[in-house]
């Protein structure tokens, strides 16, 4: 569906002044310049020149990618009430509510949280949708109703969330790859100390690579130190070669391991080009004690994996549901709740992790890196340095969609 939001009024010139391009978002060659001048025309960035104000005003960033988050379950939390801290109560309550989900419910929902989301100034969002037998979700209608008349605004992935013991059942694991293939989506599993964990997997490797799958997983959602489906995920990647994007959300129980089994965990990821996900606000929600102060955060190693050379990125994950009942699709709060929890100082070398490394791990035709050409979808903060983009007003924003100013 065509909206006047994406067709570019190809005379309109926009000039934005003495802004700062964070080094991660940078396309171009820099020099020394730390404060440019940009020129947006035909729904393009037309050029990038380093300003004559010393000062800069502002930061710009290309418009978030949402890596992960959960559509069909948000707002629920009024019907459902918050689990406080136990993700397998969670799991139950939204499945005794999923019972009730009618198409029209859905689709208010939905798109409650795409016009947050669009407001906040991100670009493209991949959702996962409860699939918890052979039976498509209804979710997935209404999301195929959504990615179209979304089109030009939020590019829309989904991911089908399966329990991984579903895949035990050959023809059951059969059936659900060939419904998400022909819905152009990406297979995924909840992962957390199953039996037999690793033919399990095997098992969705092998119709991830029949059926020409990318593979999202919620994997290691806790802190038990036994929990160690990352691991897995990362030595079947490389045992065969897998081929396409391997993403992999939470990660918390790495936290909890020693620092020589979480590194050569991390060596393994980086081997297997494999894309992590970090979801604060949910896992510091779910994660760590609810009788006491919580002293164990549920927080994966983002520093270390960087430092291995895994790409990680930064995403909002529930929105107001059982598993987490406050926040919304404001991706920029995310990853500031991500910085303080993670110590990720400076924290513009980090913006990547909403920006083109998300862009990446979903295989968007733009990664997100600002250069001459590149499309004018872009976020001017009134934030000018590291410290003012850490308190709420400096993430005040401007939101540019091909070249124009949203309102
Ligand atoms: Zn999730």
């Amino acid at each position: 569906m065509s909206t006047p939001q994406n067709m570019p009024d190809m005379n309109q010139r926009t000039e934005l002044k003495a802004l700062h391009i964070p080094a991660p978002l940078q396309g171009f060659d820099a020099g020394d310049a730390q404060v440019f001048d940009l020129v947006l025309a035909g729904g393009l960035v037309e050029s990038i020149a380093p300003s004559t104000q010393r000062e800069a005003r502002g930061i710009v960033l290309s418009a978030f990618v949402e890596a992960h988050a959960h559509l069909d379950k948000n707002y629920t939390v009024r019907d459902v009430g918050a689990a406080k801290g136990d993700l397998f109560a969670a799991i139950e309550r939204m499945s005794r509510h999923r019972a009730g989900w009618t198409h029209a419910d859905l689709h208010q929902r939905m798109t409650r949280a795409l016009h947050d989301a669009w407001r906040s100034g991100t670009r493209a969002l991949r959702t996962h949708l409860d699939w918890i037998d052979t039976t498509p979700p209804l979710s997935l209608e209404v999301f195929k109703q959504l990615r179209e008349e979304w089109r030009g605004r939020v590019e829309l992935q989904c991911v089908a969330l399966v329990p991984l013991d579903v895949f035990a059942d050959h023809a059951a694991g059969e059936r659900i790859a060939r419904d998400v293939r022909d819905a152009g989506g990406v297979l995924g599993a909840f992962v957390y100390r199953n039996d037999d964990l690793e033919h399990k997997l095997s098992r969705v490797f092998d119709l991830a690579q029949q059926h020409g799958l990318a593979l999202d997983f919620h994997v290691d959602e806790g802190l038990d130190a036994d929990a160690t489906g990352l691991r897995s995920i990362a030595q079947l990647v490389l045992e065969r070669g897998f081929a396409q994007r391997v993403v992999c959300g939470h990660a918390c129980s790495l936290s909890m391991q020693d620092d020589a089994a979480a590194n050569d965990t991390l060596a393994l990821c980086a081997k297997a080009q494999i894309h992590i996900v970090a979801l604060p606000t949910t896992n510091l929600y779910l994660q760590g004690a609810w009788h006491r102060t919580p002293l164990e955060r549920g927080i994966t190693r983002v520093r270390e994996a960087a430092a291995a050379g895994v790409q990680t990125s930064f995403a909002t994950d529930n929105v107001q549901d059982a598993f987490y009942p406050y926040g919304n699709y404001d991706l920029l709060e995310s990853f500031a709740l991500g910085v303080q929890v993670a110590h990720l100082p400076d924290a513009l070398d980090w913006l990547g992790a909403i920006t083109v490394h998300p862009a990446t791990a979903m295989g968007l035709a733009w990664d997100g890196r600002i250069a001459p050409g590149c499309p004018a979808d872009l976020v001017v903060l009134t934030a000018a340095d590291e410290y003012d983009l850490m308190s709420p007003r400096g993430r005040q924003r401007s939101v540019f969609r091909a070249g124009q100013l949203l309102e």
